[in-house]
């Protein structure tokens, strides 16, 4: 009968998110585990056994257990936030089925590898101040990955999926090297911009920064900073408890006591979360620093992206030479690669039937907005608002938001009208350097960088680690260029 019927084997990815749900209870119960261990050793065997019962010394005894506390509490508040947050990092909305609709039939072998084309949708599943959609579980099995038929899509013989608007309602965007928002074909929606796709987890995160076993969970933008602020805290714990340990250690040495093996234990512990916690903490604070996530991090100084700028109507690109290539080599000269690829007018193919011969083109549509498709220099963080603002759009606002694991970061706020995320100074020596703006002092800065990250750079011909691999490409934005320049 039914009892008799087998079950299908598992996936690969069925497999890892098992391994991940098993490692999200096993690893937090073992670190809560030996915390509850360090508290016994510090508490119970220095404190009240060895200082107060033993020493008399009950001021230092109290003093010690006082101090412990003192010091696991906001590690521990810290870390029930940071639990608290793990099942929502800031998951964006799958796509719905009938997204499907325009794109090509899954290809025979999926790209699951490729995390750069992900999927997008301001509609942000944490719970919180995005929306109030519940998150949904982790894809049950293994995930048909699809490719949007790009060229289908830009010659308006397909609509595009649902979605666009939410990109070209802003001014600045990540796209692809069409302009079009970046696609996830896992999750069947377009990519907000700096989302990762997660292929443990089945789902594209914003801001994703990495799996964290030690919370069982993903680190995203939610819980970046509570993460940021739970390493600090268990790094300063760690420290203390070591250093309590290292001076009764060595006092009970002078003084000929036997040392027990817990003791031994307990500053091993110290000593060994002092170095992890205290490099995490290091680690991701340096990256926010820098507004970057570890996976952002990951090839950085050679990594290029594509953004669509919108483009004033009453304003009219610069003339100046331009190679018939879109990018322009100079290797040794003044001049810098050409940011500008071409153009897109959004919204896409707004005709209900491409066909219909009575609708008119969406070009000469007045709500029409043009975007320039802007290849960034290697090594640009669009976001990149200097160190401490980038440090302020993590941490909080107000210096008591860098301690309290109360509030999420402000980045989370995506109400901003300009792109989804605060854009800092790089994006505007772009479009200097694309002859969208004009200002000789960002001009000068621009070149200035652009040399430095041309030192960074080992191979300059096939850098495009963001654009995706449709080759017709060039065609559309071309045409699209030279449409524009002759206005
Ligand atoms: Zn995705």
């Amino acid at each position: 009968m039914s009892q008799c019927q087998q079950r299908p084997p598992k996936s690969q990815l069925e497999n890892r998110q098992a391994a991940n749900r098993t490692t999200a209870v096993i690893v937090p119960a073992l670190l809560i585990g030996i915390v509850g261990y360090a508290t016994w050793i510090v508490v119970v065997l220095i404190g009240a056994n060895y200082l107060i019962k033993h020493q008399s010394r009950n001021g230092a005894g109290i003093a010690v257990i006082v101090l412990y506390f003192i010091f696991l509490f906001p590690m521990a508040a810290s870390y029930l936030r940071l639990l608290m947050t793990v099942p929502h990092p800031g998951y964006v909305e799958r796509g719905s089925p009938t997204a499907a609709t325009p794109v090509k039939p899954p290809q025979e072998t999926p790209p699951q590898h490729n995390v750069q084309a992900s999927c997008t949708s301001t509609k942000v599943q944490d719970g919180t101040n995005q929306n109030n959609t519940k998150p949904r579980p982790a894809a049950p099995q293994e995930p048909s990955v699809t490719v949007l038929d790009t060229k289908a899509i830009l010659s308006g013989e397909l609509p595009p999926p649902p979605g666009t608007e939410c990109f070209y309602s802003k001014e600045v965007f990540a796209c692809d090297q069409n302009g079009l928002p970046i696609w996830c074909g896992t999750c069947n929606n377009w990519k907000p911009d700096r989302s990762h796709h997660g292929s443990d987890l089945g789902r594209c995160v914003l801001k994703m920064d990495h799996f964290c076993p030690w919370v069982g969970g993903v680190v995203g933008e939610q819980n970046f900073n509570f993460f940021i602020q739970f390493c600090s805290y268990a790094g300063v714990y760690a420290l203390f408890v070591m250093i309590v340990m290292a001076v009764f250690i060595s006092e009970a040495r002078s003084r000929g006591n036997p040392l027990g093996g817990n003791w031994i234990a307990g500053i091993t512990l110290g000593a060994v979360f002092t170095l992890f916690a205290g490099g995490m903490s290091l680690t991701s604070i340096s990256l926010g620093l820098k507004n970057l996530t570890t996976i952002d991090n990951i090839g950085h100084q050679r990594r290029v992206m594509h953004i669509a700028v919108l483009i004033d109507p009453m304003q009219q690109r610069q003339p100046r030479p331009m190679s018939t290539d879109h990018v322009k080599h100079t290797h040794g000269s003044e001049e810098s690669e050409d940011p500008w690829q071409g153009t897109i007018t959004y919204p896409l193919n707004a005709m209900p039937d491409a066909s219909s011969e009575t609708t008119l083109p969406p070009r000469t549509s007045s709500a029409s907005r043009t975007f320039a498709i802007l290849r960034t220099h290697p090594g640009m963080n669009p976001w990149n608002l200097g160190a401490f603002r980038n440090f302020e759009s993590i941490m909080g606002d107000h210096w008591y938001d860098w301690f309290l694991p109360l509030r999420h970061s402000p980045c989370c706020n995506h109400d901003r009208g300009d792109s989804m995320y605060e854009l800092g100074p790089d994006v505007e020596r772009l479009k200097v350097d694309a002859g969208l703006s004009s200002s000789s002092k960002s001009r000068a800065s621009s070149r200035r960088r652009h040399r430095k990250h041309r030192h960074h750079r080992e191979d300059s011909e096939d850098m495009d680690i963001m654009g995706s691999t449709l080759a017709n490409v060039n065609g559309v934005t071309g045409r699209e260029r030279n449409s524009f320049e002759s206005v």
